[in-house]
Formats: C-alpha cells, sequence, structure tokens
C-alpha cells in the first residue's frame, strides 16, 4: 500500500513536471512567432509600389544650387531678408550650441551675417552669452521666454498627465516623464513665432545644439525662400513613434471638420495619410503615416505659423491636452498643420544643405560639402527605414 501511494505520488509528479515542461514551450513557440510576425508587418518590412524599380537616391548624383532665383553673397544691391537664425537652447549646451554655430558661420551666416536669436526658459549666463557671441560678429539676441508660453496649461489635469506618462513608459516613449521635453515640445510647435522679440520677424532657420553642417552655402537661403514663394524648407523625412501620437491625427481631424475653409486644396493629404509603406504606423496613429519633416532643422515663414489656420489649429491641440497626456512633438504638430493648410508647391527640400542630427544625415554628393558620406541616411543601417523622404517624392513633388 505503502509502496503503491508513493508509486503514484511519484507518476502524478513526474506527469505535471511533463504538463509544466510541455505549457513552457508552448508559451515561448508562439511569443517566438509572435516576435516573427511583428517583425515582418513591423518597421523593417519596405514595400515598394506597383512594379516600378526603386527610385535613386537623388543624393547620390551631383547636387548644385536649386533653380529659381538666387542671390549670391556679392550680389551686393539685392537687400537681405527679414530673418534670423533662432535657436532654443539651455545654458548646459553651450558646448554643444558653439560647435553647431562654427558650423553654420563657416558654411553661411559669415558670409550674409544673419542675427542669432537664442531662447531660454531660464535666464542665460553671462558666459554663455560671451562665448556664442565670440562665434559671430552678426549681432546676437537673448530672450527668455514669458512663463505662460511655458508652463504647463491651467485646464492640464495633473492626475492623467501621471496615469498617461505611465504609459507612455510602457509603449517605450522617450522623455515619456520628462516634463521639460513636453514643454519644449509645445513651445515649438505653437509659442516661438508669438514671442516678442520675433513680432517683426519673418523667417527664421531653427537651429540646433550638436546639429552638424557639413556644406557651403553662397546663396542667402532666406532670399530663396522669399523670392521662390517658397514657405517651408526641410532636410530630412522621418517616421515618428506612432505610441507618442496615438490621438494627434484624430483631433486635427476634429479641427478640420469644424473648419473645412482653412483645408488647401493644393495640400499634401496623401503624404500624411499614406498606409502601404508603413501600415502598422497608420492604425496605431489613427489614420497618420507619422512621416514628418524633422524639426530640428526647419527654414520657415512665421507669416504661415501666426495664420489663422495654423494658430487656431496649434490652439484647438492645445486644448486636447496631448502635449501632456500623449507626447505630441512640434515635428508632426509642423508637419499636419503644413500638409493640410499649405500649397504643397510651397515646401522645398534643402537638398543641398548638408546635415546632421543624430542618427541622421542628409549628405549630398557636392563638391561644396566634406565630412559625411555622400547619400548615407545612417551610420546605424538598421535605422534606414525610418526614412520616408521616398513618400514626399511619391505624393509631393519628384524633382
Ligand atoms: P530631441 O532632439 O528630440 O532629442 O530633443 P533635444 O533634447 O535636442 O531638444 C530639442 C531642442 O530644445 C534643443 O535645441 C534643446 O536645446 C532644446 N530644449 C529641450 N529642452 C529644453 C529646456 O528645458 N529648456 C531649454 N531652454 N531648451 C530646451
Ligand atoms: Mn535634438
Amino acid at each position: 500500500m505503502q509502496l503503491n501511494r508513493r508509486a503514484i505520488r511519484l507518476v502524478a509528479l513526474i506527469g505535471s513536471l511533463v504538463v509544466f515542461v510541455v505549457i513552457i514551450l508552448t508559451i515561448s513557440n508562439q511569443a517566438a512567432s509572435q516576435a516573427n510576425q511583428q517583425e515582418k508587418s513591423g518597421p523593417i518590412r519596405v514595400k515598394l509600389h506597383g512594379s516600378s524599380p526603386p527610385s535613386p537616391n537623388p543624393l547620390l548624383q551631383e547636387v548644385g544650387e536649386p533653380n529659381g532665383i538666387l542671390t549670391h553673397v556679392d550680389d551686393t544691391d539685392r537687400p537681405r531678408a527679414n530673418a534670423t537664425l533662432l535657436s532654443l537652447v539651455r545654458n548646459s549646451e553651450l558646448r554643444g550650441i558653439v560647435g553647431t554655430m562654427r558650423d553654420v558661420e563657416r558654411t553661411f551666416n559669415s558670409k550674409f551675417n544673419y542675427p542669432w536669436t537664442f531662447f531660454n526658459d531660464e535666464p542665460f549666463t553671462e558666459e554663455f552669452k560671451r562665448r556664442t557671441q565670440a562665434m559671430t560678429k552678426a549681432p546676437c539676441r537673448y530672450e527668455l521666454i514669458p512663463k505662460e508660453h511655458w508652463q504647463m496649461p491651467p485646464w492640464i489635469n495633473k492626475d492623467i498627465v501621471e496615469v498617461s506618462g505611465d504609459i507612455l513608459v510602457e509603449d517605450n516613449i522617450m522623455y515619456a516623464k520628462q516634463q521639460s521635453y513636453h514643454r519644449m515640445c509645445r513651445w515649438n510647435s505653437g509659442m516661438f513665432y508669438k514671442h516678442p522679440a520675433l513680432k517683426d520677424v519673418r523667417w527664421y532657420w531653427r537651429i540646433e545644439p550638436n546639429t552638424r553642417y557639413y556644406c557651403k552655402i553662397d546663396y542667402d537661403v532666406f532670399r530663396y525662400m522669399e523670392d521662390n514663394d517658397k514657405t517651408y524648407g526641410y532636410v530630412i523625412n522621418i517616421y515618428d513613434a506612432p505610441q507618442s501620437i496615438r490621438t494627434l491625427w484624430p483631433t486635427a481631424m476634429e479641427f478640420v471638420a469644424q473648419h473645412p475653409e482653412y483645408v488647401n486644396p493644393n495640400n499634401a493629404m496623401r503624404w500624411l495619410t499614406d498606409n502601404e509603406k508603413r501600415p502598422n504606423h497608420n492604425v496605431i496613429a489613427n489614420g497618420y503615416s507619422t512621416c514628418h519633416f524633422w524639426s530640428n532643422f526647419e527654414i520657415g515663414d512665421m507669416d504661415f505659423f501666426r495664420s489663422d489656420a495654423y494658430d487656431k489649429y496649434f490652439e484647438y491641440l492645445d486644448q486636447a491636452g496631448g502635449f501632456f497626456y500623449e507626447r505630441w512633438g512640434d515635428a508632426p504638430v509642423h508637419s499636419i498643420g503644413l500638409g493640410l493648410f499649405l500649397d504643397k508647391s510651397k515646401i522645398h527640400w534643402f537638398k543641398d544643405i548638408g546635415y546632421l542630427h543624430m542618427p541622421y544625415y542628409n549628405c549630398p554628393a557636392s563638391k561644396k560639402c566634406s565630412g559625411c558620406h555622400a547619400g548615407r541616411f545612417t551610420d546605424a543601417g538598421y535605422l534606414n527605414p525610418e526614412n520616408c523622404i521616398d513618400n514626399f517624392f511619391k505624393y509631393v513633388h519628384a524633382d
């Protein structure tokens, strides 16, 4: 009896061990096949359209100055544009901005002498002012951001910020709970052009610390924009993390439903809503491809941002709270506004401007460039699928 009971227990133990091992094997198998599935439908997949071969990389052909009316440095009879180099920067980023200023002055501004305007939510230190002014013979202005432009607006519910921040963390969204990052994105989305120091300024070139510029620019880029009827210039087009902007597109669509009159008949809607190249992004972002102008570089007309269409769109987004409840970036916010309200022929790709903001380049093949590999988008090959500029060519312009 005793022996029998022991034998039964032993068999039961072995039995449950076998069941346990089988369960573990099944689960891990499922996980592996899910991961596999994800990989297949996920970011790495690049779908070609129809039977057309992939278009050659325009950066690999010799890139010259853009077509159109150009003002070179010796065209002294042509006035400068009403423009500034604009940088939101922290005192702690002094080294980074000095390095970038060295590039921008060498390649462009030592010839054209546009003023620099620096913005900060804290006063700039004397050392910051001294060392940045020493990088240029153009005037530098140092501006404090008014509290009401930087603070979290009063209608934002802090408890919801906390809880939704946890969701962003689960989704691996960078800066999920860094409140200063959320404020920065909001300021760049809808506040910079309202700063009193820019009241009488029309054009800006946004410059970020630690970015690199590789190519000589011998014409006045601001005059180029003005004289050729351009509104917005970019260098890089990339995908965003869709989990950071789940409700941005639906909120923009609510605004547009209330204000259909603002939508430009020659808009870039198809670029904004592409769901062929990266369908899962479009699904998570609820209808937006997430492809955007990477706004750490931009040359833009503040009259566009100050227009009723853009500014009311920003106010609508701001009320919805997504700058804090999600992590809406100024890049997708600008891009959706531009794609909806602007005539798409007024958007210009500065393919001749060699640029790096880690980890992405715009690097043209040109004698005017040195320091980057022509045509290379990133040093980290696995990031190549983040590039969506081919969608811009496909839907907007194919020059
Ligand atoms: P990322 O490129 O998205 O990783 O963001 P960055 O850290 O480069 O920030 C974007 C820009 O905003 C940079 O020019 C920063 O110097 C600036 N910035 C970010 N946070 C703050 C802040 O709290 N205060 C100030 N003054 N500038 C900020
Ligand atoms: Mn940056």
